[in-house]
């Protein structure tokens, strides 16, 4: 009895054993899955940064003379807000339009930059293109629908602002399609699928701001009521789209909060929210991450309207020592020489300064 008592207990132990083994091989497989999830950006530039270590002299992969690289130049970061509207008025804008400035930007040497990576600062348009930044408030309609009609649901209107970014990018791969999409409670139209969009948008690249949660002037609300209204935008999103944190806001009516540091961080009922940037309503580009003065916390944006998009196209078109010019490597910070003083030691970091 007593060795069968043993062998009980041994064979008891060995299944302990392989059940232990098998839980462990469980737990290490869900970690990866998890290290695969929406929390690792899918373009990081992860498996370059050894490169960071080796002090020897970078050569760059293109002729910076010829591109005109120009890594502390402006950045755009444009502004729409209802798009598909039958006429262009103050903040809407027709879709047709909104194609127009696609193939605009596209021809003039634009790609498209998450905000996110600008805020970042790994800024990687290819070789000789500027990076512009889309931002759409207030998640109107217009912006993400879906066609209606039998066997329609979940395809996505071709005329919607998603639809348009998503064909343009197919046949202009170089050009890009992310955007970030500053939303309220309820955004894009409130009908039953507004949580289900969220999610879309992140797994199709886009990214997701904070606007607030019904868009009050945070200037005239308490300190607690400015809390609830980031807490709660950033938590509603947090809800709908695992492991996807918003990083931004884009300021209703572009006013503060009494309080500014609220912007950037608070509580509400025991959830925290951060924000590394916050964006104004107006009017000019912002100041390349590169360069001394740079501040993430009053990016100003550029009206897309036709004609304050036509100005600012102008104005770099005649100005082009302005335009940020990419190197093509978020690891290199690739500068003409004689504006080497307007380069931020601090942005500078472990990247690899180039002066031409
Ligand atoms: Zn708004």
């Amino acid at each position: 009895m007593i060795l069968h008592g043993q062998q009980e207990e041994q064979t008891m132990i060995r299944k302990l054993a392989v059940f232990m083994l098998i839980i462990g091989l469980l737990f290490t497989s869900a970690c990866t899955n998890r290290n695969n999830g929406q929390n690792v950006p899918p373009d990081s530039a992860g498996g370059s940064s050894p490169a960071m270590e080796n002090t020897e002299e970078i050569k760059p992969q293109v002729n910076l003379a010829e591109i005109q690289a120009n890594e502390v130049g402006k950045v755009m970061i444009l502004m729409y807000h209802v798009i598909g509207a039958q006429k262009e008025a103050d903040w809407v804008q027709t879709s047709e339009n909104f194609q127009r400035d696609l193939k605009s930007l596209y021809e003039q040497g634009y790609s498209l930059l998450g905000l996110n990576d600008f805020i970042e600062n790994h800024i990687s348009v290819p070789a000789g293109r500027s990076p512009v930044i889309i931002t759409f408030d207030d998640g109107s309609a217009g912006q993400f629908s879906y066609l209606t009609g039998e066997n329609k649901e979940q395809e996505i209107n071709p005329a919607s602002a998603v639809g348009m970014l998503l064909d343009f990018a197919k046949s202009h791969p170089e050009f890009g399609h992310t955007a970030t999409f500053f939303i309220n409670d309820r955004p894009f139209g409130a009908k039953q699928d507004w949580r289900e969009k969220m999610k879309k948008l992140v797994d199709l690249g886009f990214e997701i701001g904070n606007h607030t949660l019904t868009h009050p002037r945070l200037d005239k609300i308490s300190d607690a009521e400015v809390q609830k209204e980031l807490a709660g935008l950033a938590k509603l999103v947090a809800e709908n789209v695992p492991l996807y944190q918003v990083k931004s806001l884009a300021l209703p009516f572009g006013i503060s909060p009494a309080n500014p540091e609220l912007a950037a961080k608070g509580n509400y009922e025991g959830y925290d929210y951060t924000n590394g940037a916050v964006l104004k309503v107006g009017a000019n580009p912002a100041l390349s991450p590169n360069r001394k003065g740079f501040d993430p916390y009053r990016l100003p944006r550029v009206q897309a309207s036709t004609k304050e998009l036509e100005k600012w196209l102008k104005y770099f078109s005649n100005n082009p020592g302005e335009r940020y010019i990419s190197d093509g490597d978020p690891l290199t910070v690739a500068v003409p020489k004689e504006k080497e003083e307007l380069v931020s030691d601090e942005s500078l970091g472990a990247k690899t300064l180039i002066l031409w």
